[in-house]
């Protein structure tokens, strides 16, 4: 993480990759065009491959990654996805199965059983990518695509990588893991046996809140190949300075997180003791179903909480009670995104396609502050809807 990616140690080199900014090279050597190819890509792609294990695409973003990857999917692809994944990527499925490409089903990532119960029920079915009428090719998900996230945005469900992935394998189906939320420093799906991992590199990777960014990392060549090809043809690259930037941030990203988990196991406990609190999900209190799980899976239980707001009834002053909270934050900052240095959050149902979460379900990503100055800014917050 701290020495990847960088030049050849020789008297006088730069300590640093240089920013290459250029859309074409000389002919005669391996580089040719800016959107096949940029040595600062490499440098970031070096590190976080490492760091995943695997080799790594960088993407223009983690919805260029996710759209990679799922345009690799022979037409018509039979995807099982996560079904409280991030609401970009459900929103992606729909549009694609919208255009007649594709078929999802949804499934609750926790329920190890019933995930591998719609997984066989999917290849079974006619026309399914085991049924008939179907030549299982040697491409990624020729046979199906498990889509997981663990833990999952926001609802932070913790998903059983290794009984899944193997369970997903034994029906000929692939499997992709969303990392964002783990990073590779708590998780590394690819030694659980996913296929492919998937990072916003945007978030925790990157960590400052001034990228956006995205990567696959996979051992697999024909896969590394396809989305290598993908990235050339859709042209969803990554800017030079953002590899960079990303870069950069990355250095840091074992202290960062070190420092927010550390304090969201702090709020976690006090805001689940809090009289304004009602319901606390985070994968490091002894109650959340995946607790026992996230504790073997997992090297720490990362730095994403959410919590609703106590008492409050019905689902208009739920969201009354939750957004007053989120507008009376002094320190924090009300916002989408998370995994930046500083703390962020807002009401998770206020977007398309989260109906199905508490109303009033606020999303907290704990940044590197002082952690008695976000419980000081949290509980006056909390203070104002019930003093
Ligand atoms: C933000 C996010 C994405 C999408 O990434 P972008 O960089 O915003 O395109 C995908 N998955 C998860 C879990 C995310 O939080």
């Amino acid at each position: 993480m701290v020495h990847g990616g960088r030049p050849p140690a020789e008297p006088g080199a730069s300590v640093n990759p240089p920013v290459w900014m250029t859309s074409t090279y000389r002919q005669g050597g391996g580089r040719t065009y800016g959107r096949d190819g940029n040595p600062t890509w490499e440098a970031f792609e070096e590190v976080l491959g490492e760091l995943e294990g695997g080799s790594c695409v960088l993407f223009a973003s983690g919805m260029a990654a996710t759209a990679s990857v799922l345009e690799s999917l022979p037409v018509p692809a039979r995807v099982i996805v996560a079904g409280d994944a991030y609401n970009g990527t459900r929103r992606f499925l729909a549009d694609v199965a919208g255009r007649g490409r594709l078929l999802f089903r949804t499934v609750d990532v926790a329920d190890t059983e019933a995930v591998l119960d719609v997984c066989a029920e999917v290849a079974d079915s006619p026309g399914g990518p085991g049924g008939a009428g179907r030549e299982a090719g040697p491409g990624l998900g020729s046979r199906g695509l498990l889509w997981l996230e663990s833990p999952t945005n926001p609802l932070l469900a913790i998903a059983d990588l290794q009984v899944l992935c193997r369970g997903a394998h034994d029906l000929g189906m692939d499997v992709a893991v969303d990392n964002t939320f783990a990073t590779p420093l708590l998780q590394r799906p690819l030694d659980l046996g996913a296929d492919i991992v998937v990072h916003s590199a945007t978030k925790t990777i990157s960590g400052h809140s001034d990228v956006v960014l995205g990567a696959v990392v996979t051992r697999r060549e024909d896969v590394l190949a396809a989305l290598a090809t993908r990235r050339s043809l859709h042209g969803a690259i990554a800017g030079p300075w953002e590899a960079w930037l990303g870069l950069r941030g990355m250095r840091t990203l074992a202290v960062r997180l070190d420092r927010s988990q550390q304090s969201a196991g702090e709020l976690a406990v006090r805001l689940a003791g809090h009289p304004g609190v009602g319901q606390v999900l985070y994968p490091g209190l002894p109650d959340h179903p995946g607790h026992e799980l996230a504790r073997r899976q997992m090297a720490g239980f990362g730095s994403m909480i959410a919590f609703e707001v106590a008492g409050a009834g019905s689902r208009e002053s739920a969201i009354d009670a939750a957004e007053h909270v989120v507008g009376a934050v002094r320190l924090l900052t009300p916002a989408t995104s998370l995994g930046g240095v500083e703390s962020l959050l807002e009401r998770r149902g206020r977007w398309e396609r989260e109906g199905h979460l508490p109303p009033g379900l606020i999303r907290l990503s704990v940044g590197i502050e002082d952690v008695e100055d976000i419980w000081s800014d949290l509980d006056q917050a909390l203070r104002t809807v019930s003093p």
